[in-house]
């Protein structure tokens, strides 16, 4: 079964200048911008500018080129916030929901980039 990708949603307006964003970082295949709710003191999304639902869909199906440039920039946006590894940062969190049960809101692939202090555990533990 294919995957089907929903050209109304909302990254899909921001991709097409119909909604406005604040643009972190843009490459050729690829979007950077401030999440409208930051839940930490950095909060950017990185989109790929290609339709994808998810990031399955995207690594199964995008070219070499656009998961090279996606790559990148996420790498690239780590160092410019001052959070990388590399340098002294103190690190982030890299989250991208998928679906029902990954409770994903927008339809269209994203990275979630959080940092800024300490995030807590990734999940509540609960096994069921
Ligand atoms: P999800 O739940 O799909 O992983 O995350 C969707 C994210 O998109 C949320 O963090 C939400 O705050 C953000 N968001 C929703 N609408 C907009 C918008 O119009 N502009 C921006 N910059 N972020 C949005």
């Amino acid at each position: 079964m294919a995957y089907s990708y929903d050209d109304q949603n909302i990254f899909a307006k921001i991709l097409r200048g119909e909604i406005p964003n604040n643009t972190v970082a843009e490459t050729e295949h690829s979007l950077a911008f401030s999440d409208i709710a930051p839940q930490a003191p950095h909060h950017v999304l990185v989109i790929p500018k290609g339709a994808y639902v998810s990031y399955d869909h995207f690594a199964q199906t995008a070219t070499d080129a656009e998961i090279l440039d996606f790559t990148r920039l996420i790498g690239k946006i780590c160092t410019d916030l001052g959070v990388s590894l590399e340098g002294d940062g103190d690190g982030f969190r890299m989250v991208s929901n998928a679906g029902q049960d990954g409770v994903q809101d927008v339809p269209h692939l994203h990275v979630h980039i959080l940092a800024g202090r300490p995030l807590g555990p990734m999940l509540e533990r609960r096994l069921s």
